[in-house]
Protein backbone atom coordinates (compact mmCIF):
# COMPACT_ATOMS: atom_id res chain seq x y z
CA UNK A 1 0.00 0.00 0.00
CA UNK A 2 1.06 3.33 -1.23
CA UNK A 3 0.95 5.63 2.26
CA UNK A 4 3.00 8.78 0.50
CA UNK A 5 0.90 12.21 1.70
CA UNK A 6 -0.37 14.21 -1.75
CA UNK A 7 0.75 17.41 -2.47
CA UNK A 8 -3.02 17.81 -2.78
CA UNK A 9 -5.34 15.95 -0.03
CA UNK A 10 -8.97 14.74 -1.01
CA UNK A 11 -11.97 13.90 0.93
CA UNK A 12 -13.01 9.96 1.67
CA UNK A 13 -16.42 9.86 0.83
CA UNK A 14 -18.52 6.52 -0.53
CA UNK A 15 -14.84 4.58 -0.17
CA UNK A 16 -13.24 6.88 -2.75
CA UNK A 17 -11.25 9.27 -2.24
CA UNK A 18 -12.68 12.59 -4.24
CA UNK A 19 -12.29 16.19 -4.73
CA UNK A 20 -14.38 18.88 -2.97
CA UNK A 21 -16.81 20.38 -4.35
CA UNK A 22 -16.03 23.65 -3.06
CA UNK A 23 -13.12 24.54 -5.35
CA UNK A 24 -11.45 25.79 -2.11
CA UNK A 25 -8.20 24.89 -0.80
CA UNK A 26 -5.94 25.52 2.13
CA UNK A 27 -2.38 25.23 2.08
CA UNK A 28 -0.66 23.38 5.07
CA UNK A 29 2.87 24.01 6.60
CA UNK A 30 5.41 21.49 8.80
CA UNK A 31 5.85 23.68 11.72
CA UNK A 32 9.08 23.03 12.41
CA UNK A 33 10.38 23.89 9.16
CA UNK A 34 7.88 26.84 8.02
CA UNK A 35 8.04 24.73 4.83
CA UNK A 36 4.63 24.08 2.93
CA UNK A 37 3.37 20.43 2.56
CA UNK A 38 0.07 19.37 1.11
CA UNK A 39 -3.04 21.50 0.34
CA UNK A 40 -6.23 20.42 1.58
CA UNK A 41 -9.63 21.13 0.63
CA UNK A 42 -11.99 23.73 2.58
CA UNK A 43 -15.16 21.25 2.39
CA UNK A 44 -18.68 22.82 2.41
CA UNK A 45 -22.24 22.10 2.51
CA UNK A 46 -22.03 20.45 -0.97
CA UNK A 47 -19.81 17.88 0.04
CA UNK A 48 -20.89 17.30 3.84
CA UNK A 49 -24.04 16.54 1.71
CA UNK A 50 -22.34 14.06 -0.54
CA UNK A 51 -21.03 12.44 2.38
CA UNK A 52 -24.31 11.95 3.83
CA UNK A 53 -25.68 10.42 1.03
CA UNK A 54 -23.07 7.78 1.06
CA UNK A 55 -23.55 6.97 5.02
CA UNK A 56 -27.11 6.61 4.73
CA UNK A 57 -26.39 4.04 1.67
CA UNK A 58 -24.31 2.08 3.94
CA UNK A 59 -25.69 2.41 7.45
CA UNK A 60 -28.78 -0.67 6.84
CA UNK A 61 -26.13 -2.76 5.95
CA UNK A 62 -23.42 -1.86 8.49
CA UNK A 63 -25.86 -1.69 11.47
CA UNK A 64 -27.16 -5.04 10.96
CA UNK A 65 -23.12 -6.85 10.25
CA UNK A 66 -22.98 -9.52 12.82
CA UNK A 67 -20.42 -7.84 15.84
CA UNK A 68 -18.08 -10.46 14.85
CA UNK A 69 -17.32 -9.39 11.19
CA UNK A 70 -17.46 -5.52 12.19
CA UNK A 71 -14.97 -6.70 15.20
CA UNK A 72 -12.73 -8.43 12.62
CA UNK A 73 -12.86 -4.96 10.22
CA UNK A 74 -11.85 -2.61 13.01
CA UNK A 75 -9.22 -4.82 14.69
CA UNK A 76 -7.82 -5.10 11.01
CA UNK A 77 -7.59 -1.18 11.42
CA UNK A 78 -5.46 -1.20 14.48
CA UNK A 79 -3.20 -3.85 13.07
CA UNK A 80 -2.90 -2.10 9.97
CA UNK A 81 -2.00 1.01 11.69
CA UNK A 82 0.34 -0.45 13.74
CA UNK A 83 1.90 -2.19 10.90
CA UNK A 84 2.23 1.48 9.30
CA UNK A 85 3.62 2.85 12.34
CA UNK A 86 6.67 4.85 10.78
CA UNK A 87 4.49 6.31 7.90
CA UNK A 88 1.55 7.56 10.06
CA UNK A 89 4.26 8.66 12.97
CA UNK A 90 6.47 10.66 10.68
CA UNK A 91 3.30 12.36 8.71
CA UNK A 92 2.14 13.84 12.16
CA UNK A 93 5.16 14.92 13.64
CA UNK A 94 5.67 16.69 9.99
CA UNK A 95 2.05 18.13 10.70
CA UNK A 96 2.31 19.22 14.30
CA UNK A 97 5.35 19.55 15.26
CA UNK A 98 5.95 16.92 18.16
CA UNK A 99 8.89 15.10 18.34
CA UNK A 100 8.61 11.86 16.67
CA UNK A 101 9.39 9.67 19.54
CA UNK A 102 6.08 10.80 20.51
CA UNK A 103 4.22 10.72 18.11
CA UNK A 104 4.63 6.92 17.93
CA UNK A 105 5.15 6.00 21.80
CA UNK A 106 1.49 8.57 22.27
CA UNK A 107 -0.48 9.39 19.29
CA UNK A 108 -0.35 6.30 16.65
CA UNK A 109 0.08 3.72 19.49
CA UNK A 110 -3.20 5.02 21.41
CA UNK A 111 -4.73 5.33 18.01
CA UNK A 112 -3.99 1.74 17.20
CA UNK A 113 -5.53 1.24 20.50
CA UNK A 114 -8.29 3.06 20.53
CA UNK A 115 -9.79 0.52 17.25
CA UNK A 116 -8.37 -2.53 19.00
CA UNK A 117 -10.30 -1.35 22.23
CA UNK A 118 -13.61 -0.30 20.97
CA UNK A 119 -13.17 -3.65 18.70
CA UNK A 120 -13.22 -5.97 20.90
CA UNK A 121 -15.66 -3.78 23.36
CA UNK A 122 -18.81 -4.33 20.60
CA UNK A 123 -18.23 -7.74 20.97
CA UNK A 124 -19.03 -7.70 25.01
CA UNK A 125 -21.80 -4.80 24.70
CA UNK A 126 -24.83 -5.75 26.41
CA UNK A 127 -27.67 -3.57 27.72
CA UNK A 128 -29.98 -4.40 30.65
CA UNK A 129 -33.18 -6.01 32.08
CA UNK A 130 -35.25 -5.01 34.55
CA UNK A 131 -38.19 -7.34 35.55
CA UNK A 132 -40.99 -6.52 37.71
CA UNK A 133 -41.51 -9.51 40.10
CA UNK A 134 -44.29 -11.47 38.21
CA UNK A 135 -45.83 -8.27 36.27
CA UNK A 136 -43.62 -7.81 33.40
CA UNK A 137 -40.28 -7.68 32.46
CA UNK A 138 -38.32 -4.32 30.74
CA UNK A 139 -35.54 -4.38 28.24
CA UNK A 140 -33.26 -2.04 26.71
CA UNK A 141 -32.19 -2.68 23.13
CA UNK A 142 -29.44 -0.15 21.94
CA UNK A 143 -29.52 0.63 18.71
CA UNK A 144 -27.13 2.71 16.40
CA UNK A 145 -28.02 6.64 16.16
CA UNK A 146 -27.72 6.88 12.41
CA UNK A 147 -25.42 9.21 10.82
CA UNK A 148 -23.02 10.86 13.64
CA UNK A 149 -20.51 13.30 13.40
CA UNK A 150 -17.06 13.77 14.77
CA UNK A 151 -14.74 16.98 14.63
CA UNK A 152 -11.48 16.70 16.47
CA UNK A 153 -8.58 19.20 17.33
CA UNK A 154 -4.96 19.41 16.05
CA UNK A 155 -3.45 18.36 19.23
CA UNK A 156 -3.39 14.59 19.31
CA UNK A 157 -4.50 14.46 15.86
CA UNK A 158 -5.02 10.87 14.99
CA UNK A 159 -5.65 9.34 18.30
CA UNK A 160 -8.17 11.62 18.88
CA UNK A 161 -9.72 11.45 15.78
CA UNK A 162 -9.88 7.22 16.23
CA UNK A 163 -10.96 7.74 19.51
CA UNK A 164 -14.34 9.20 18.65
CA UNK A 165 -14.62 7.06 15.06
CA UNK A 166 -13.62 3.70 16.41
CA UNK A 167 -16.74 3.95 19.15
CA UNK A 168 -19.05 5.30 16.28
CA UNK A 169 -18.96 2.75 14.19
CA UNK A 170 -18.33 0.02 16.79
CA UNK A 171 -21.95 0.90 17.99
CA UNK A 172 -23.17 0.74 14.06
CA UNK A 173 -22.71 4.05 13.25
CA UNK A 174 -22.19 6.00 9.72
CA UNK A 175 -19.72 8.80 10.40
CA UNK A 176 -18.82 12.02 8.62
CA UNK A 177 -15.63 13.26 10.09
CA UNK A 178 -13.59 16.29 9.68
CA UNK A 179 -9.69 16.49 11.21
CA UNK A 180 -8.65 19.77 12.10
CA UNK A 181 -7.56 21.41 9.27
CA UNK A 182 -4.07 22.26 10.87
CA UNK A 183 -3.38 18.51 10.99
CA UNK A 184 -5.32 16.23 8.60
CA UNK A 185 -2.23 14.45 7.22
CA UNK A 186 -3.04 11.42 9.53
CA UNK A 187 -6.65 11.31 8.82
CA UNK A 188 -6.10 10.75 5.52
CA UNK A 189 -4.06 8.24 6.13
CA UNK A 190 -6.52 6.65 8.26
CA UNK A 191 -8.88 6.50 5.01
CA UNK A 192 -6.00 4.60 3.09
CA UNK A 193 -5.64 1.99 5.90
CA UNK A 194 -9.85 2.10 6.04
CA UNK A 195 -9.81 0.80 2.04
CA UNK A 196 -7.31 -1.82 2.85
CA UNK A 197 -9.16 -3.10 6.12
CA UNK A 198 -12.27 -3.69 4.23
CA UNK A 199 -14.59 -1.24 6.05
CA UNK A 200 -17.81 -0.90 3.46
CA UNK A 201 -18.13 2.08 1.54
CA UNK A 202 -19.84 4.82 3.38
CA UNK A 203 -19.53 3.78 6.91
CA UNK A 204 -16.47 6.56 7.69
CA UNK A 205 -16.50 9.54 5.75
CA UNK A 206 -13.56 11.75 6.20
CA UNK A 207 -14.18 15.35 5.02
CA UNK A 208 -11.53 18.30 5.21
CA UNK A 209 -11.92 21.44 5.80
CA UNK A 210 -12.20 24.89 8.22
CA UNK A 211 -14.62 24.94 11.21
CA UNK A 212 -16.91 27.82 9.58
CA UNK A 213 -17.29 26.00 6.72
CA UNK A 214 -17.23 22.40 6.84
CA UNK A 215 -17.54 21.73 10.46
CA UNK A 216 -20.85 23.95 10.94
CA UNK A 217 -22.25 22.54 7.57
CA UNK A 218 -21.68 18.75 9.68
CA UNK A 219 -23.24 20.53 12.69
CA UNK A 220 -26.44 22.07 10.62
CA UNK A 221 -26.82 19.18 8.90
CA UNK A 222 -30.29 17.96 9.81
CA UNK A 223 -29.77 14.02 8.91
CA UNK A 224 -26.60 13.83 11.07
CA UNK A 225 -28.00 13.01 14.71
CA UNK A 226 -25.33 13.27 17.10
CA UNK A 227 -22.27 15.29 17.42
CA UNK A 228 -18.78 14.35 19.38
CA UNK A 229 -16.50 16.88 19.46
CA UNK A 230 -13.21 17.81 21.17
CA UNK A 231 -11.92 21.40 20.68
CA UNK A 232 -11.80 24.95 22.34
CA UNK A 233 -14.82 25.99 24.45
CA UNK A 234 -15.43 28.62 21.85
CA UNK A 235 -16.12 26.58 18.98
CA UNK A 236 -17.94 23.87 21.55
CA UNK A 237 -20.41 27.42 22.62
CA UNK A 238 -21.06 27.94 18.77
CA UNK A 239 -21.65 24.21 18.41
CA UNK A 240 -24.09 23.86 21.05
CA UNK A 241 -26.06 26.82 19.58
CA UNK A 242 -26.43 25.49 16.52
CA UNK A 243 -26.90 21.63 17.56
CA UNK A 244 -29.38 22.55 20.33
CA UNK A 245 -32.07 23.36 19.27
CA UNK A 246 -32.01 21.03 16.35
CA UNK A 247 -32.63 18.11 19.37
CA UNK A 248 -28.98 16.73 18.93
CA UNK A 249 -27.39 14.23 21.00
CA UNK A 250 -23.98 16.39 22.03
CA UNK A 251 -21.06 15.11 23.53
CA UNK A 252 -18.15 17.98 24.23
CA UNK A 253 -14.51 17.49 25.35
CA UNK A 254 -13.63 21.13 25.83
CA UNK A 255 -10.84 23.18 26.92
CA UNK A 256 -8.93 22.94 30.26
CA UNK A 257 -6.82 24.82 32.87
CA UNK A 258 -5.88 22.19 35.22
CA UNK A 259 -4.45 22.37 38.52
CA UNK A 260 -1.24 20.35 39.48
CA UNK A 261 -1.44 20.65 43.72
CA UNK A 262 1.89 19.32 45.27
CA UNK A 263 2.09 18.98 48.79
CA UNK A 264 5.41 18.79 50.82
CA UNK A 265 4.87 15.06 51.93
CA UNK A 266 4.69 13.64 48.57
CA UNK A 267 7.17 11.32 46.61
CA UNK A 268 9.36 14.44 45.52
CA UNK A 269 11.39 12.72 42.82
CA UNK A 270 8.50 11.11 41.02
CA UNK A 271 6.49 14.55 41.34
CA UNK A 272 9.27 16.66 39.86
CA UNK A 273 9.75 13.72 36.98
CA UNK A 274 5.83 13.76 36.29
CA UNK A 275 5.50 17.53 36.64
CA UNK A 276 8.12 18.39 34.16
CA UNK A 277 6.00 15.94 31.85
CA UNK A 278 2.64 17.33 32.54
CA UNK A 279 3.56 20.69 32.45
CA UNK A 280 5.52 20.77 29.05
CA UNK A 281 5.13 17.45 27.12
CA UNK A 282 3.52 18.36 23.73
CA UNK A 283 4.62 21.62 23.96
CA UNK A 284 2.09 21.67 26.92
CA UNK A 285 -0.91 21.16 23.94
CA UNK A 286 -2.81 18.40 25.74
CA UNK A 287 -5.79 19.48 27.15
CA UNK A 288 -4.83 17.50 30.34
CA UNK A 289 -1.49 19.47 31.15
CA UNK A 290 -1.33 20.86 34.19
CA UNK A 291 -0.69 24.52 33.97
CA UNK A 292 -1.45 25.82 37.29
CA UNK A 293 1.37 24.48 39.58
CA UNK A 294 0.22 24.69 43.27
CA UNK A 295 2.43 24.22 46.11
CA UNK A 296 2.32 23.88 49.58
CA UNK A 297 3.90 26.94 50.69
CA UNK A 298 6.82 25.13 53.00
CA UNK A 299 8.16 23.34 49.93
CA UNK A 300 7.94 26.39 47.76
CA UNK A 301 11.05 27.91 47.46
CA UNK A 302 12.77 23.77 46.72
CA UNK A 303 10.20 23.25 44.53
CA UNK A 304 10.99 26.92 42.33
CA UNK A 305 14.36 25.99 42.62
CA UNK A 306 14.85 22.54 41.12
CA UNK A 307 11.92 22.38 38.77
CA UNK A 308 13.47 25.68 37.06
CA UNK A 309 16.77 24.16 36.64
CA UNK A 310 15.03 21.47 35.29
CA UNK A 311 12.88 22.57 32.70
CA UNK A 312 15.69 24.72 31.44
CA UNK A 313 17.47 21.89 30.50
CA UNK A 314 14.64 20.24 28.11
CA UNK A 315 15.72 20.55 25.27
CA UNK A 316 14.24 22.19 22.39
CA UNK A 317 15.00 20.90 18.68
CA UNK A 318 14.16 19.14 15.36
CA UNK A 319 11.18 17.10 16.08
CA UNK A 320 12.73 14.29 13.92
CA UNK A 321 15.91 13.93 16.43
CA UNK A 322 15.10 11.28 19.49
CA UNK A 323 17.22 13.79 22.08
CA UNK A 324 14.38 16.64 21.09
CA UNK A 325 12.19 16.93 24.31
CA UNK A 326 10.44 20.10 22.86
CA UNK A 327 9.32 20.26 19.67
CA UNK A 328 7.46 22.99 17.39
CA UNK A 329 4.32 24.98 18.07
CA UNK A 330 1.56 23.76 15.88
CA UNK A 331 1.28 26.98 13.83
CA UNK A 332 2.22 30.55 13.35
CA UNK A 333 -1.28 31.79 14.82
CA UNK A 334 -0.84 29.62 17.99
CA UNK A 335 2.25 30.47 18.03
CA UNK A 336 1.35 34.36 18.15
CA UNK A 337 -1.61 33.48 20.68
CA UNK A 338 1.30 31.69 23.26
CA UNK A 339 3.64 34.82 23.09
CA UNK A 340 1.12 37.40 23.48
CA UNK A 341 -0.10 35.18 26.59
CA UNK A 342 3.41 35.50 28.09
CA UNK A 343 3.20 39.78 27.62
CA UNK A 344 -0.22 39.79 29.10
CA UNK A 345 1.61 37.56 32.43
CA UNK A 346 4.30 40.43 32.44
CA UNK A 347 1.42 43.23 32.03
CA UNK A 348 -0.19 41.84 34.59
CA UNK A 349 3.06 41.58 37.42
CA UNK A 350 4.16 37.97 36.54
CA UNK A 351 7.90 37.35 36.75
CA UNK A 352 9.11 35.13 34.31
CA UNK A 353 11.62 32.49 35.77
CA UNK A 354 12.64 30.54 32.98
CA UNK A 355 11.62 30.74 29.46
CA UNK A 356 9.39 33.57 27.83
CA UNK A 357 10.93 33.72 24.35
CA UNK A 358 10.67 32.07 20.94
CA UNK A 359 13.63 30.19 19.89
CA UNK A 360 15.27 30.44 16.35
CA UNK A 361 17.09 26.86 15.74
CA UNK A 362 20.01 26.22 13.34
CA UNK A 363 19.79 24.46 9.99
CA UNK A 364 16.54 22.71 8.90
CA UNK A 365 14.15 24.18 11.91
CA UNK A 366 15.47 27.61 11.21
CA UNK A 367 12.48 29.05 10.26
CA UNK A 368 10.54 26.78 12.72
CA UNK A 369 7.99 28.17 15.32
CA UNK A 370 9.32 26.93 18.38
CA UNK A 371 8.62 28.43 22.04
CA UNK A 372 10.97 28.05 25.75
CA UNK A 373 9.04 26.36 27.93
CA UNK A 374 8.14 29.26 30.54
CA UNK A 375 7.46 29.07 34.26
CA UNK A 376 5.99 32.24 35.65
CA UNK A 377 5.29 33.04 39.43
CA UNK A 378 3.61 35.85 41.05
CA UNK A 379 0.13 35.89 39.62
CA UNK A 380 -2.93 35.75 42.01
CA UNK A 381 -5.72 33.09 41.04
CA UNK A 382 -8.07 35.71 39.30
CA UNK A 383 -5.26 36.83 36.76
CA UNK A 384 -5.98 36.14 33.23
CA UNK A 385 -2.78 34.22 33.24
CA UNK A 386 -4.88 31.83 35.49
CA UNK A 387 -7.80 31.71 34.34
CA UNK A 388 -7.40 31.93 30.51
CA UNK A 389 -6.11 28.27 28.71
CA UNK A 390 -2.87 29.13 27.04
CA UNK A 391 -2.43 25.58 26.03
CA UNK A 392 1.39 26.04 25.39
CA UNK A 393 4.41 25.18 27.41
CA UNK A 394 3.39 28.10 29.75
CA UNK A 395 2.99 27.23 33.73
CA UNK A 396 2.36 29.22 36.71
CA UNK A 397 3.54 28.70 40.63
CA UNK A 398 1.28 29.80 43.39
CA UNK A 399 2.01 28.67 47.15
CA UNK A 400 -0.74 27.60 49.03
CA UNK A 401 -1.20 27.37 53.44
CA UNK A 402 -3.86 24.83 54.00
CA UNK A 403 -5.74 21.84 52.12
CA UNK A 404 -8.74 24.21 51.69
CA UNK A 405 -6.86 27.38 50.30
CA UNK A 406 -5.69 23.86 47.69
CA UNK A 407 -9.31 23.18 46.94
CA UNK A 408 -10.25 26.99 46.42
CA UNK A 409 -7.50 27.68 44.36
CA UNK A 410 -8.00 24.28 42.05
CA UNK A 411 -11.40 25.17 41.82
CA UNK A 412 -10.74 29.52 41.13
CA UNK A 413 -11.36 29.08 37.14
CA UNK A 414 -14.55 28.79 34.84
CA UNK A 415 -12.60 25.39 33.66
CA UNK A 416 -13.10 21.80 35.06
CA UNK A 417 -11.56 19.23 33.04
CA UNK A 418 -8.51 17.21 35.37
CA UNK A 419 -6.44 17.84 38.47
CA UNK A 420 -3.22 16.12 39.67
CA UNK A 421 -2.62 16.12 43.87
CA UNK A 422 0.65 14.71 44.98
CA UNK A 423 0.59 13.75 48.47
CA UNK A 424 1.29 10.30 50.60
CA UNK A 425 -1.78 11.34 52.76
CA UNK A 426 -4.74 9.49 51.65
CA UNK A 427 -7.27 11.36 53.50
CA UNK A 428 -5.97 14.37 52.15
CA UNK A 429 -6.08 12.70 48.69
CA UNK A 430 -9.52 11.52 49.22
CA UNK A 431 -11.21 14.88 50.27
CA UNK A 432 -9.46 16.99 47.43
CA UNK A 433 -10.23 14.63 44.89
CA UNK A 434 -14.29 14.88 45.93
CA UNK A 435 -14.00 18.40 45.97
CA UNK A 436 -11.82 19.43 43.39
CA UNK A 437 -14.71 20.73 40.07
CA UNK A 438 -13.12 18.50 37.18
CA UNK A 439 -14.11 15.34 35.35
CA UNK A 440 -10.69 13.29 36.13
CA UNK A 441 -8.57 13.41 39.38
CA UNK A 442 -5.08 11.85 39.44
CA UNK A 443 -3.39 11.09 42.49
CA UNK A 444 0.46 10.47 42.20
CA UNK A 445 0.49 10.49 38.59
CA UNK A 446 -0.30 12.16 35.39
CA UNK A 447 -1.98 10.31 32.55
CA UNK A 448 -2.29 7.29 33.14
CA UNK A 449 -5.29 6.30 30.43
CA UNK A 450 -7.19 3.11 31.21
CA UNK A 451 -9.71 3.33 27.94
CA UNK A 452 -12.50 1.87 30.06
CA UNK A 453 -12.83 4.71 32.22
CA UNK A 454 -15.27 8.15 31.90
CA UNK A 455 -13.74 10.91 30.26
CA UNK A 456 -14.60 14.06 30.17
CA UNK A 457 -14.99 17.47 31.82
CA UNK A 458 -17.16 19.76 34.03
CA UNK A 459 -18.08 23.30 34.30
CA UNK A 460 -16.62 24.92 30.89
CA UNK A 461 -14.50 22.19 29.88
CA UNK A 462 -17.66 20.10 28.70
CA UNK A 463 -20.63 18.13 28.55
CA UNK A 464 -20.81 14.36 28.46
CA UNK A 465 -17.89 11.49 28.59
CA UNK A 466 -16.58 9.61 26.58
CA UNK A 467 -14.38 6.11 26.41
CA UNK A 468 -15.75 2.63 27.66
CA UNK A 469 -19.11 1.96 27.95
CA UNK A 470 -19.46 5.99 27.84
CA UNK A 471 -19.02 6.04 24.28
CA UNK A 472 -20.78 3.27 23.64
CA UNK A 473 -23.83 4.52 24.94
CA UNK A 474 -23.70 7.74 23.52
CA UNK A 475 -23.16 6.58 20.28
CA UNK A 476 -26.50 4.35 20.48
CA UNK A 477 -29.63 4.93 21.47
CA UNK A 478 -31.94 3.38 24.53
CA UNK A 479 -34.94 1.96 23.94
CA UNK A 480 -37.52 0.43 26.95
CA UNK A 481 -39.42 -2.46 25.63
CA UNK A 482 -42.05 -3.70 28.82
CA UNK A 483 -43.72 -6.83 27.97
CA UNK A 484 -46.47 -7.93 30.68
CA UNK A 485 -46.83 -10.88 31.72
P1 LIG B 1 -10.86 24.46 17.82
O1 LIG B 1 -12.09 24.55 18.64
O2 LIG B 1 -10.38 25.69 17.15
O3 LIG B 1 -11.05 23.38 16.66
C1 LIG B 1 -11.37 22.03 16.93
C2 LIG B 1 -12.05 21.43 15.72
O4 LIG B 1 -13.31 22.04 15.57
C3 LIG B 1 -11.32 21.68 14.40
O5 LIG B 1 -11.52 20.56 13.57
C4 LIG B 1 -12.03 22.89 13.83
O6 LIG B 1 -11.95 23.02 12.45
C5 LIG B 1 -13.45 22.63 14.29
N1 LIG B 1 -14.30 23.81 14.46
C6 LIG B 1 -13.93 25.05 14.87
N2 LIG B 1 -15.01 25.86 14.93
C7 LIG B 1 -16.08 25.11 14.58
C8 LIG B 1 -17.47 25.38 14.45
N3 LIG B 1 -17.98 26.57 14.69
N4 LIG B 1 -18.29 24.37 14.05
C9 LIG B 1 -17.79 23.13 13.81
N5 LIG B 1 -16.48 22.83 13.89
C10 LIG B 1 -15.63 23.80 14.28
O7 LIG B 1 -9.76 23.83 18.77
P2 LIG B 1 -8.24 23.56 18.43
O8 LIG B 1 -7.51 24.86 18.47
O9 LIG B 1 -8.14 22.70 17.22
O10 LIG B 1 -7.79 22.65 19.67
C11 LIG B 1 -7.37 23.15 20.90
C12 LIG B 1 -8.48 23.10 21.92
O11 LIG B 1 -8.96 21.76 22.07
C13 LIG B 1 -8.01 23.51 23.32
O12 LIG B 1 -8.99 24.34 23.88
C14 LIG B 1 -7.95 22.19 24.07
O13 LIG B 1 -8.10 22.28 25.47
C15 LIG B 1 -9.08 21.45 23.45
N6 LIG B 1 -8.94 20.02 23.66
C16 LIG B 1 -9.77 19.41 24.55
C17 LIG B 1 -9.66 18.05 24.80
C18 LIG B 1 -10.57 17.34 25.76
O14 LIG B 1 -10.58 16.12 25.74
N7 LIG B 1 -11.31 18.03 26.59
C19 LIG B 1 -8.67 17.31 24.12
C20 LIG B 1 -7.84 17.98 23.24
C21 LIG B 1 -7.98 19.33 23.00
Amino acid sequence: MQLDIPSQLENFIGGNFIGSRSGQFLQNFNPATGEPTSQIPDSNGQDIELAVSAAKKALPAWSNLPAEEKFNILNKIATLIDEHMEAFALAETNDNGKPLWLSKKVDIYRAAANFRFFATGLMHFSSEAHAMEDRAINYTLRQPIGIVGCISPWNLPLYLFTWKIAPAIAAGNCVIAKPSEVTPHTAWLLGKICQEAGLPPGVLNIVHGTGSSCGEAIVKHPEIKAISFTGSTRAGAQIAGIAAPMFKKLSLELGGKNPNIIFADCNWEKMMATTLQSSFANQGQICLCGSRILIEASVYEKFKLEFVEKTKTLKIGDPLLDTTKQGAIVSKMHFDKILAAIETAKAEGGKILCGGQAVQLEGRCSNGLFIQPTIIEGLGPSCKTNTDEIFGPVVTLQPFYSTDEAIALANATDYGLAATIWTQDISIANKMAAQIEAGIVWVNCWLQRDLRTAFGGVKNSGVGREGGWEAMKFFTEAKNVCIEF
